[in-house]
């Protein structure tokens, strides 16, 4: 098998790029999905105390309800006082707006404790809209450099790719089949340099006659343990 072994350097080095370009551009869309749910938590939280805003006016709408309605049947039993009869039911009417009258006592402080804690939600609106401001202003910004940088690397790798493709169009067929299926392999990594009397990549001792063939550097010879390219980097002597 003739073969050019800097065809092949370049081969390994285009392809070696586009790895990590592809692997840095696969991680994009997690990141863009990890900036949006950012900005979709902090307007969650804002729409969260809003809701409990409405929540609270509800239950002190409805405890001011009740509190009419029970002012009502204490004007009620009043005007029944003054009809009575027998002592005994002028003592149950009064003890009948005694109990009113406690019950009104007990909504009204249960209104004030919910007008204290709309106080509280009203704030944290103010400070969750303003986290919500700065997190829509940020992560916006982030999300935008984000997606610039994808684009701008999506046109290299095509590049790249362009460059790779005329590389291989460069590699005989007979070669070009044995770099790809090394590389399907080996993750892409297919040569490997000798250093010393080891494979580089797998560290197996290569035997003195493999790096006599190696060294005259006119054939494709494979590491006999990870059957990858073998490449002699120093000049023969
Ligand atoms: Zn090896």
């Amino acid at each position: 098998m003739d073969v050019d072994f800097n065809q092949l350097i370049a081969l390994q080095r285009l392809d070696a790029k586009l790895k990590h370009l592809s692997a840095f551009l696969d991680t994009i869309p997690a990141k863009v999905a990890a900036i949006d749910a950012k900005i979709e938590k902090s307007r969650q939280d804002l729409a969260e105390a809003k809701d409990r805003l409405t929540q609270n006016q509800k239950t002190r709408r409805d405890l001011e309800s009740q509190v009419k309605d029970i002012k009502a049947h204490i004007s009620k039993y009043k005007v029944q006082l003054n009809d009575v009869k027998t002592n005994k039911e002028y003592t149950a009417l009064l003890h009948e707006i005694d109990g009113a009258k406690s019950k009104v006592d007990a909504f009204e402080e249960s209104i004030i404790s919910e007008m204290l804690v709309a106080d509280d939600i009203e704030r944290e609106i103010r400070a969750a809209a303003e986290t919500c401001r700065k997190a829509e202003d940020v992560f916006q910004k982030d999300k935008d450099a984000l997606l610039a940088r994808k684009g701008r690397l999506e046109a290299r790798r095509d590049r790249v790719r362009a460059e790779r493709d005329a590389q291989q169009a460069a590699v005989s067929a007979e070669v070009l089949a044995l770099y790809q299926a090394i590389s399907h392999k080996r993750a892409g990594v297919v040569l490997s340099p000798v250093k010393g009397d080891f494979c580089s990549l797998c560290h197996m001792r290569i035997r003195p006659q493999v790096l006599e063939e190696l060294m005259a550097m006119s054939s494709i010879i494979l590491c006999e343990a990870c059957g990858r390219i073998l490449l002699w980097t120093k000049k023969p002597a």
